[in-house]
């Protein structure tokens, strides 16, 4: 299986990421969390996306690309992975596509996470105050939904083209999520 799970912020993609991904034995890869474990361990790469994550931008393009294929080119990701927090931008879009291509692969499915805007904001300034991440400061969370209506949002349209689109509501306890995800993808993927 080769999945993307998609969402705004705070739609719940690193609560189901992993989850999802066990479901069918597929690692659960983020960009997040593989750039904030290079922040916290002080890397070259932690170093250079610092200041950029803090401000709620968007890494550039280029370098999270080649961050992704290398993590795909691991061995625990050939017989399939679930994007979490990739592809962002229509660019990244394409260099998935042409990663995917050079391996003879195809995506068999793009899960998107729907949670009204207001009930986003909620979580977020929640789990500011639970985890304190440098990121979730209400000031950073509106340019964050911002930049994500302005870059991410038109990637659902594309892949609702492109026939991938399953969309799922997020709203509600975990576990209930996590089974509407299942769910819907058994029903497209064929898994
Ligand atoms: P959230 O789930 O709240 O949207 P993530 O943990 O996925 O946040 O990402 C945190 C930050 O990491 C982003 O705001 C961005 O700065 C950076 N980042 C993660 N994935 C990407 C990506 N695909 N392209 C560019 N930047 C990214």
């Amino acid at each position: 299986m080769r999945l993307i799970i998609m969402g705004a912020p705070g739609a719940g993609k690193g609560t189901q990421a992993p989850g999802i991904a066990a479901h069918y034995g597929i690692p659960a890869i983020s960009t997040g969390d593989i750039f904030r474990s290079n922040v916290k361990q002080k890397t070259e790469l932690g170093l250079q996306v610092e200041a950029i994550m803090a401000a709620g931008d968007y890494v550039p393009d280029e370098l999270t690309e080649q961050i992704v294929a290398d993590r795909l080119d691991q061995d625990d990701a050939a017989p399939g992975f679930l994007l979490d927090g990739f592809p962002r931008t229509l660019h990244q879009v394409a260099a998935l596509d042409d990663y995917l291509a050079a391996h003879d692969h195809q995506l068999d499915a793009v899960l998107s996470l729907t949670v009204d805007s207001e009930a986003l904001i909620q979580r977020l300034l929640k789990r500011a105050q639970l985890e304190g991440r440098a990121d979730d400061t209400e000031e950073t969370i509106r340019h964050r939904m911002e930049v994500y209506e302005r870059d991410t949002e038109p990637l659902l349209d594309h892949y609702r083209d492109r026939g991938l689109l399953v969309e799922v509501d997020g709203d509600g306890q975990v576990a209930e999520v996590a089974e509407r995800a299942v769910a819907a993808l058994d029903g497209v993927a064929g898994a």
